[in-house]
């Protein structure tokens, strides 16, 4: 059944190839961004031109009041979200002790509060309907840490037990909970990253090469399909066995 999915900072990198995917399988996509609107609106148009339905929608999701306002955007045109997918994120790398208090709140604000605006505006719709799914996008990072990068660490770490954590109590109304965690992938996140440094992760992963983020839109889309109906609350890592 086509369903209507709700994709956070969906206008580059894992979050654009999860909106194409969903787009392929015949979903409607809601492409949320927050800075890259030419990008978000050159997907919708590819999107669109191979028959899709798609939408972008301008929201920084640390903000409830434009969180709101894009569901009602997105409500208004294609009916309640039936898949919320949290992608949008932010990774920050610096020693933890020149870290700022206001960069350790504004990484917070986009990686789990954002999360927790989506989620619970999603979820007034999907309890009232009594089925529904959410795919939170953590990292490797939320599961083992990372040095320099401890702010990101503990806010992927708090993605994961927010997944946990809502699967229990929302599973009694047939909403599913699911994390996934990434390892290393080819997006702009990793801009800052040098070359050798970007060989190095290559070579430390078993499958000897850096992830795509196709990689990971073909375990969100597992994730909301029904081949996962018994799924929640679980943490998948698609990471070529950097992290088992
Ligand atoms: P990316 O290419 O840098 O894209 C980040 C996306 O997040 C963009 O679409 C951006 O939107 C959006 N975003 C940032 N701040 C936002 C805000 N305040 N409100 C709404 N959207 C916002 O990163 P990516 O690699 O695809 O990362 C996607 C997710 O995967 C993130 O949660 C990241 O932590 C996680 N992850 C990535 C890796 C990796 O190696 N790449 C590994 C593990 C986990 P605009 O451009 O429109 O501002």
């Amino acid at each position: 059944m086509e369903k209507t999915v709700l994709i956070t900072g969906a206008s580059r990198g894992i979050g654009a190839a999860c909106a194409r995917r969903f787009a392929e399988a015949g979903d409607r996509v809601v492409i949320n961004y927050h800075t890259s609107r030419k990008a978000a609106e050159s997907l919708v148009a590819s999107l669109t031109a191979g028959g899709a339905q798609a939408l972008a929608v301008c929201a920084d999701v640390a903000d409830r009041a434009q969180v709101d306002a894009m569901f009602d955007e997105a409500e208004r045109i294609f009916g309640g979200v039936d898949v919320l997918v949290n992608n949008a994120g932010v990774a920050q790398q610096k020693l933890f002790t020149d870290v700022t208090p206001a960069e350790w709140d504004a990484l917070f604000g986009v990686n789990i509060t954002g999360m927790f605006h989506c989620c619970q505006r999603a979820l007034a719709h999907m309890i009232h309907q009594k089925r529904g799914c959410i795919v939170n996008v953590s990292s490797i990072w939320g599961m083992v840490g990372a040095s320099c990068e401890v702010a990101y660490s503990a806010s992927k770490a708090a993605v994961i037990g927010l997944t946990k954590a809502l699967a229990k109590e929302v599973g009694p109304s047939g909403i599913r909970v699911n994390c996934v965690a990434p390892g290393v992938i080819q997006t702009d996140m990793l801009g800052e990253l040098a070359p050798e440094t970007l060989s190095a992760l290559a070579e430390e992963t078993p499958l000897g090469v850096l992830g795509s983020p196709d990689d990971i839109a073909g375990t969100v889309c597992f994730l909301a399909s029904d081949a996962a109906a018994f799924l929640t609350g679980q943490v998948i890592s698609p990471n070529g066995g950097f992290v088992i």
